[in-house]
């Protein structure tokens, strides 16, 4: 079948769903691939790659939307593009569709197939195609280096002729995918590194990682953090005062702050409230990468860059992958081409749908003239 992708159309994005290394591979497939000229300009694929690669150039997002089967996208489609969407194509990108309801029906409407990425369940099986966890990953290095961007001071300490650099201390909140790699890329530049998360399950995880667990003044760590799959719960007020407290006492020693924290369904949890930000030191930096769900800091401005009047500096951007888009684009095309890997059993090109299998029906929300979203709970943990 033919695989085919558009240029991203959303102000900003720089990404793009299939490389010219990911093209080979699906060629093995047994598919051909199109895309449109100028797609991966931005992530550092020209024309002439693709073609090298054995990849047609169209003129026109039109021409793709034409000529393939499979359509491949990083944003979820605009509705210009849904108009483009015909019966029996499928479409596969983030799509979001809780949020996104109407988009959803506009799907279906045109009889197209859905796979959202962000759908694909998180299961062992299903890593190879986790595209949240393969760009949160991308977020919370970024964000360690978006920190050191706007942070005047090394990140290691050092005894120098010029005399002794204390190193710097960064404090990471909510160690997920994003938190972890942030965590990861702090201590590997030498800064003295804190972390807190509400699963106290990822504490070994976080000390393995030659940071320091921030433990609460709290009867019961152990407490209402952990809901189904390792996601959070919201936090009982007792708790949320502990850690708040706990916040406090480190607030005017940490010299960058990255916030991470999301609970599913919900808008991000406030935890660095502004009297934080009034007692960090000036030059002091906090990176919220849940600025897209409303901050973790109540003063972050999401996609802006802010200075407090005190001279901490507040990085709210909502592109983080975008920001990388080589390396994004690279992992983003390697989990959607796992994703038709699963989609050709028979590596013959031609695309089977198994709704019995758990990672495609999870990650399907609409197919063959209906919407398949919410799916059914998966089978296997
Ligand atoms: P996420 O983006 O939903 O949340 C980020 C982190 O914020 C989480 O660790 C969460 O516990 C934390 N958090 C929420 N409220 C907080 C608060 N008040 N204070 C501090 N931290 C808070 O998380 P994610 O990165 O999507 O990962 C969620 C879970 O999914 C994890 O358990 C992860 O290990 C798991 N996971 C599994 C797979 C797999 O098996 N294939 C892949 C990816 C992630």
């Amino acid at each position: 079948m033919k695989i085919g992708a558009p240029r991203e159309i959303y102000a900003g994005e720089n990404r793009v769903a299939l490389t010219p290394d990911s093209a080979v591979q699906l060629q093995k497939l047994g598919h051909t691939c199109v895309v449109e000229t100028g797609a991966g300009l931005k992530a550092g694929f020209s024309d002439e790659t693709y073609a090298k690669a054995g990849v047609e150039v169209l003129p026109s997002a039109e021409a793709v939307f034409a000529a393939a089967d499979v359509v491949v996208k990083v944003r979820g489609p605009e509705p210009s593009e849904v108009a483009l969407l015909r019966q029996g194509q499928t479409l596969i990108s983030f799509f979001w569709p809780a949020q996104n309801p109407d988009l959803l029906e506009a799907a279906k409407a045109r009889g197209a197939t859905v796979v959202a990425m962000d759908m694909v369940p998180r299961i062992s099986r299903a890593q190879k195609m986790d595209a949240l966890s393969s760009m949160a990953n991308i977020a919370g290095y970024r964000a360690v280096i978006e920190a050191g961007n706007n942070f005047g001071r090394f990140f290691t300490g050092q005894v120098t002729a010029a005399g002794k650099v204390p190193p710097a201390k960064v404090l990471i909140v909510g160690a997920g995918v994003a938190g972890l790699a942030a965590i990861g890329t702090s201590t590997s530049l030498g800064a003295i590194t804190l972390a807190f998360d509400v699963r106290p399950e990822v504490a070994e995880q976080i000390e393995s990682m030659g940071a320091e667990f921030v433990y609460l003044d709290f009867a019961d760590q152990v407490q209402d953090g952990a809901a189904t799959g390792g996601y959070a719960a919201p936090s009982s007020p007792e708790f949320r005062d502990a850690q708040l407290k706990k916040f406090r006492e480190l607030a005017p020693d940490m010299d960058i702050v990255i916030t991470t924290a999301l609970i599913p369904g919900r808008p991000a949890p406030k935890l660095w409230t502004e009297d934080m930000v009034a007692m960090m030191k000036p030059g002091s930096v906090i990176v919220d990468l849940a600025a897209e769900r409303g901050g973790n800091c109540d003063l972050t401005v999401p996609d802006q860059k802010i200075v407090t009047e005190n001279g901490v500096t507040i990085v709210g951007y909502t592109d983080f992958p975008s920001r990388m888009a080589a390396q994004a684009s690279t992992l983003y095309a390697t989990n959607i081409r796992h994703m038709l890997t699963d989609l050709t059993p028979k590596k013959d090109g031609v695309i089977f749908h198994n709704m019995e299998d758990d990672v495609i029906r999870g990650a399907t929300v609409t197919h063959e003239g209906a919407i398949t979203f919410p799916p059914p709970p998966p089978k296997v943990a």
